[in-house]
């Protein structure tokens, strides 16, 4: 990596290449380190994956940022199936040495309940045109006046899906630029499609206004190979000096 960005915090969502590969196997963890990251985001798609996790821990263990990203399938509320899962991750929070856990706070009941787990460095996401809630500026004060302990991961493909002149970007960084601790970064024409196809550069200059681990979670296709991981990272790079 160039001199003048090695601090740059970089890396791909571990589940970016699930429609070819294994998103819980050592040879999909080593595809993503060919484009020499020096970050990762564990991605649970569902609590079940918590028994996969450590087939590929030996092999995130040279990552410098690594963040987990909780699954959609609980309701994070106030019952044992919740609280055994939290205390597992944070078990295995403190194991990998992260740096943060993101979850979706429109499917959170109780944010209460993680307030047992306070050796996690805690985030909620901006959520998509899709959602009804958690959108919006507005959504995110609100919600940082009760909630004081909880950052930010600022899913950049989620502004662009709510405001393509990426001013709301904008403005969550220049209100919030303590609170976010992390960018989430892909194209967007429908969901998370690789910026080399889309060239939505204005996604990726909202990453270069201020400097935190940026997580790329781009879909590739089953008919992609590595290769397109790589072209994506290059691309992603190139676009952020
Ligand atoms: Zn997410």
């Amino acid at each position: 990596m160039d001199k003048n960005i090695r601090e740059l915090l970089i890396g791909f969502s571990h589940g970016v290449c699930h429609k070819f590969i294994d998103p819980f196997s050592v040879e999909n963890i080593n595809n993503l380190k060919n484009s020499k990251i020096n970050a990762i985001e564990i991605h649970l798609h569902s609590y079940k994956d918590l028994s996969k996790l450590k087939i590929i821990n030996e092999s995130i263990k040279d990552f410098k940022y690594k963040s987990i990203h909780l699954p959609c399938d609980l309701k994070y509320e106030d019952d044992d199936l919740n609280h055994n899962f939290l205390k597992k991750i944070q078990d295995y929070y403190i194991s990998i040495n992260a740096n943060l856990i993101v979850v979706h706070p429109d499917i959170v009941l109780d944010f209460s309940i993680f307030d047992k787990y306070n050796l996690m460095i805690k985030a909620v996401e901006n959520m998509d045109n899709k959602k009804s809630s958690f959108k919006y500026l507005e959504d995110f004060k609100m919600f940082f006046e009760t909630y004081k302990n909880w950052n930010l991961v600022l899913d950049l493909n989620h502004s662009y899906s709510n405001d393509p002149s990426m001013d709301s970007a904008k403005a969550f960084i220049s209100i919030f630029p303590d609170k976010i601790k992390q960018f989430h970064i892909s194209g967007f024409e429908y969901l998370h499609e690789p910026l080399f196809k889309t060239k939505q550069l204005e996604i990726i200059n909202c990453a270069k206004i201020i400097d935190k681990p940026i997580i790329i979670e781009s879909e590739f296709e089953a008919s992609d190979s590595t290769d397109a991981v790589l072209k994506e990272f290059n691309f992603i790079l190139n676009n952020l000096r």
